[in-house]
């Protein structure tokens, strides 16, 4: 488990004493009594500088504040603040509402329609601006949720101390306030961060009701900050996993990629697994994960791989993954289609990974220039078994070369390819022409196959008379 940083520890050492000293307000987790009033760290008892925060932040945090509005951080940077992980992105919660704040900053956009946020941007960096709103249970209105629980509305302007109860996680809750530096937490989260805890606020059950990413949520978190779920929460994904699969297709691709590309891939893998979340997101690779454990080495493979690309900041892309996750179903499906109809593997596999992709697109949808591309890597594989002549040495120049050697180099990692071959198609990238030519036994380039330049042959024309 990682420890705290020291500074962190102080602070939250601190931070105890006083929260023992102060009067407890009756915090309570089951979502029934819901204290009014919050904890207030003042700064000298919290770890959380300023230093952490962008300029932009700031920036938009002292104009509301200045304007006379309430202004504060609040969610992820706070929580990653007080661990000592530098926050990236910032979300400021605010009693303005959006048109207050559109009128504050001239760099300012509003989106959203059924909940309009304000996107204030410097540059590259956008900070998001979204004005208190109150929970969907806070609504008086007895159709904010469907028959399964899920919230259908909850576009609602609150305040922060209804605002606080919509949030997921207790240690995602936690608000940094710009006019005093002091932090205020109604539900427990620094207790929790403390503790390396993912608790949901309120009642476990119908918080995951709600919004079954959740679930999702709660691992990308555990591995990420390296906590652990608490059993209620555990439970809870127990009894209400099957409502993942309700969830729309294309909120699951966006977290999707916050699951895999944020450079904890290979925990997430494993805690999606544990907690049979797994299945739900990719059916068909999960049944070749309990068959096959080459299978399942290669996947941890590549996903280790791409934590490292991810923290050596180098590019990454959805498709490479969901054509590792795909690779044993589509293998399968493709040897099954050989053994009917007379085609080449190549073919075989460009047509399997074609129906699993759109199999797998009712799940989470994946966009077309992520599967096409998908497809065509995986259809190069048998390819690379071939290192003699000019077809093989064509390879060389195929406009998804990069990614399928890429692909096929991970296979060799785990021995399900040839090391001889994957060193021949590393070495031969390095090679000057000739030496290529020579490698793949083909005549070198603009030479004949006796050395010799060969004239161009002259097509018969018509009207040449022939
Ligand atoms: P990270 O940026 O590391 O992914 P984060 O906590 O900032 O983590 P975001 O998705 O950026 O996560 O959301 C910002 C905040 O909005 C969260 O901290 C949480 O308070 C709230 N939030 C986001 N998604 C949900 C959800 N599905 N249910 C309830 N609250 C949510
Ligand atoms: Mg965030």
């Amino acid at each position: 488990m990682q420890a705290l940083p020291a500074p962190a520890l102080r602070g939250l050492l601190l931070y105890g004493r006083i929260a023992n000293a102060q009067a407890e307000i009756g915090l309570n987790n089951s979502g029934t009594k819901k204290p009014s009033t919050p904890k207030i760290i003042p700064r000298a008892a919290h770890n959380v500088s300023r230093d952490e925060f962008s300029k932009s932040a700031l920036k938009v945090l002292y104009r509301l504040h200045k304007a006379g509005y309430q202004s504060f951080l609040v969610g992820g940077c706070v929580r990653d603040a007080m661990l000592g992980m530098h926050p990236k992105d910032f979300d400021v919660a605010t009693n303005a509402t959006p048109d207050e704040v559109k009128a504050l900053f001239s760099n300012c956009r509003l989106i959203g329609r059924r909940f309009r946020l304000a996107h204030v941007r410097f540059g590259r960096d956008i900070v998001e601006v979204a004005t208190f709103r109150a929970a969907a249970n806070h609504v008086d209105d007895d159709h904010a949720h469907d028959e399964e629980g899920r919230i259908v509305r909850d576009n609602v302007y609150g305040t922060i101390d209804e605002d606080v109860w919509r949030r997921d996680f207790t240690c995602n809750s936690l608000y940094y306030n710009i006019a005093d530096f002091s932090i205020w937490d109604y539900t427990g989260g620094v207790e929790d961060i403390k503790q390396r805890h993912i608790v949901l606020i309120g009642d476990p059950d119908k918080r995951l009701r709600e919004d079954p990413v959740r679930m999702l949520r709660a691992v990308r978190f555990a591995a990420k900050l390296d906590f652990t779920i608490d059993e209620t929460v555990v439970q809870a994904i127990r009894q209400d996993r099957p409502l993942l699969s309700r969830v729309p297709a294309a909120r699951l691709f966006d977290e999707f990629l916050k699951l895999f590309q944020s450079g904890h891939a290979e925990k997430t893998f494993e805690l999606l697994r544990e907690h049979d979340l797994f299945s739900l997101l990719f059916p068909a690779t999960d049944q070749e994960l309990d068959e096959d454990s080459e299978f399942l080495a290669f996947v941890r493979a590549a996903l280790r791989n791409t934590d490292r690309r991810v923290c050596s900041d180098k590019s990454v892309t959805p498709m490479f993954l969901i054509g590792v996750f795909l690779w044993n179903p589509v293998r399968k499906l493709a040897a099954g289609r050989r053994a009917r109809e007379k085609m080449s593997e190549s073919q075989s596999i460009s047509l399997a990974a074609y129906e699993l992709s759109l199999q797998q697109q009712r799940r989470i949808a994946i966009p077309r220039r992520f599967t096409v591309p998908m497809r065509e890597m995986l259809a190069l594989q048998p390819r690379f078994m071939v290192v003699r002549g000019k077809r093989a040495m064509n390879l060389l120049q195929h406009r998804r070369f990069r990614a399928a050697y890429d692909f096929m180099m991970l296979l060799s990692e785990v021995g399900q390819f040839d090391r001889e071959k994957a060193k021949f198609w590393s070495d031969v990238q390095n090679q000057s022409r000739e030496q290529r030519a020579a490698s793949f036994q083909v005549a070198p380039a603009g030479k004949g196959r006796q050395g010799r330049r060969r004239r161009p042959r002259r097509r018969s024309r018509k009207g040449d008379g022939k």
